[in-house]
This record gives structure tokens, sequence and C-alpha cells, in this order.
């Protein structure tokens, strides 16, 4: 009941709900189920928006100009900056917030950086939840940003709807992009910095590495930005808005965010499952070993091991199958 009203306090935009709502997202809350089962209905109206790109290309940076953007435009935005290798909110996050203040007073406004402290889904899983949380609460842009490049990064960045990829100028960073494999998810490319020397280089860089990729109907435009002069932020925007427009009219904002959708359930319901037969295999069931014990003795081959792994971990719900102390988040 107390997280029923809180759901209406988020769809009301009520800022503190919202806080609350993404703490218990990071905390991996038990009580995240019912909260989702009242938001889910409410979202889908946001556009949002993935910045990616290595530790200090200017991603901060670039997302508090998307900010003032996106308010010189009377659209209201959030702001999620996210750390997945960190189970603390690190130093790089607290200089985010710097970055910020000046639109920390602007109601239209809602700035947030998200660490995983329990969620035991990880990053990957915890951020479309906090994302939606910002959709249904209201925000017409809800812009996610990573500290780096890893795998959980990538995959929180191509969770949204348009995914900038980051780059500045310098030997070869275009060439880093690609070989971290950022180059193929990007929607529109960004060469921040171009106050600085070589940003045509980079740009070019890019362009003759685009050329050997796959083409699709949309061809990711490169965008050369400083967010020092503020050189090339309206045309930052004007890209993320025509992507958004192309996603809408060819139907591939539809089909992206279904796919999404379904990808996310079917990790859901894997990452659920594995803990349950790693749980199991370990012995927790009855306090032994049994299985584990006779994979080693090489009295059960690990197919059969598998087969009756699966098997316990899908009999009906109580039936030896949940391990003490499992929370599903
Ligand atoms: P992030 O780690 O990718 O989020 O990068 P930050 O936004 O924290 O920026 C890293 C550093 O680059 C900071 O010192 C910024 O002041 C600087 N920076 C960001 N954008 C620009 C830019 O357009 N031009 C120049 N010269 N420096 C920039």
């Amino acid at each position: 009941m107390e997280v029923f009203a809180l759901a209406q306090k988020v769809l009301s935009g009520d800022r503190r709900a919202v806080a609350r709502a993404i703490s218990m997202v990071e905390d991996g809350s038990e009580d995240l189920p019912t909260l989702s089962e009242a938001l889910y209905p409410k979202t889908g109206r946001a556009h949002t928006i993935g910045l990616t790109g290595a530790p200090g290309v200017g991603k901060s940076s670039l997302a508090a100009q998307l900010v003032s953007a996106a308010r010189a435009r009377d659209r209201t935005v959030a702001v999620l900056a996210i750390d997945p290798t960190s189970p603390f909110t690190g130093g790089a996050l607290l200089g985010d917030r710097l970055r910020m203040q000046t639109h920390a007073t602007d109601p239209g406004v809602f700035i947030r950086s998200m660490a995983t402290r329990g969620h035991l889904g990880g990053m990957a899983l915890a951020a479309p939840e906090a994302l939606r949380i910002l959709d249904a609460s209201g925000k017409d842009l809800v812009i996610v940003e990573t500290v780096g490049v890893g795998q959980a990064e990538v995959e929180v960045a191509t969770a949204t709807d348009t995914t900038l990829v980051v780059v500045q100028p310098g030997w070869g960073d275009a060439v880093q992009a690609s070989k971290a494999g950022i180059l193929e998810i990007a929607d529109v490319f960004v060469v921040n910095k171009a106050d600085r020397e070589g940003a045509d280089d980079a740009v070019r860089d890019l362009r003759n590495m685009l050329r050997m990729g796959p083409k699709g109907e949309w061809e990711p435009p490169i965008v050369r930005t400083s967010t020092l002069t503020g050189d090339g932020i309206d045309e930052l925007w004007e890209a993320v808005e025509k992507h958004r427009d192309f996603g809408e009219r060819s139907g591939e904002l539809a089909r992206r965010r279904r796919s999404r959708t379904l990808e996310e359930v079917q990790s859901m319901v894997a990452f659920r499952l594995g803990r349950r037969a790693a749980a199991l295999l370990r012995g927790e069931r009855d306090g032994g070993e049994g299985l584990a014990d006779d994979l080693a003795a090489r009295r059960i081959d690990p197919y059969r091991a598998a087969e009756i792994l699966l098997s316990e971990v899908m009999a009906p719900d109580g039936a030896a199958t949940s391990p003490a102390g499992e929370t599903d988040a």
C-alpha cells in the first residue's frame, strides 16, 4: 500500500518520491515488482538518450549542455549518471554534480547519480528500471550518462532511444572507439572538444571507419561540439531530434523499444534461474554438496547435472527451489 502511494507520487512528478524510487532500484528492494506494476503502464512517453565514450571525453559536460538546450526549448529533463563498476558514488560522479549545479534549482530538471548497491542483477538490469521511473515521473527527456566504455556501460547506453557516442580529438581516439565496439551502437557521433586541434582528423577517421561498416537506413551523423564555447550544441540537439523523428516515422523506435523490453525480461529470467541453479549446485538446497560432489567424482556428467538442475529449478514454487536468504530483484 505504501509502495502504491509512492508510485502515485512518482507519477505526479514528486522529486522526493522519484529519488526514493531510484534508491529502491539501487538497493534491489523487494517492493520493486509492485512499483514497476504501478508505473509501467505510464511509461514510454519520454525520449531517452544514452551518452557513452571514454572517460574524460566530456560526457558530463555534454549532458549539462543538453539540459540547457532542452530547457531553452521548454522541455523537462532528467539526467541519470551511472557508474556500473563502482558500488559507491565515486569522485567522477561528484564532478558531474558540480557541472550540473546551474540546473540544481530548476524544477524542470532532475539530476541523480546511481550505483548498484543491492541490485543483484547489476546495472544492466537496474538502469532500465531507473529510466522508467524518470519517464513515468513526466520528464520529456531522460539522459543517461555512463563513466566509461565497458560492457555494462555499453549495455546501459544502448538501452535508450538514441545512443550518442562521444570521442575527442587526438590520435586514434576513433580507432579506440572502434576497438571498444562502440561504433556500431552510435545513432549520433559527437566529436567533442572541437575547440582543440585535430577535430577534423577525428571526424575524418570516424567517416572512414563508418564507410567500412554495414549501412543501415539511418546514417549516424557526426557532430562537432565544444562545451567550452557552446559551438555545435544546437546541431547536436537537432541531430538527436532528427533521430527521434526517424525512429517514429520508420517504426524503428517501436521496434527497438519492443526488442529491448523482451531482452530485459529474458535477462531477468535468465538471471533468476541462474542464481537458483548456482545455489542448488553449491548444495544450498540440502546443506550438502550432493551434485557438486557427484560431478567432481565423475559419478554424473555435466549434461546430466544440468538436466537435474533444470528440473529442480523449474519445480513449482517452494519445492526445494528457494534457498534461504534469496530475494529476487
Ligand atoms: P567525462 O568524463 O566524459 O564525463 O568528461 P567531463 O565532462 O568530465 O570532461 C572532462 C574534462 O574535459 C573536463 O576537464 C572538462 O572541462 C573538459 N572538457 C569537456 N568538454 C570540453 C570541450 O568541449 N573542450 C575542451 N577544451 N575541454 C572540454
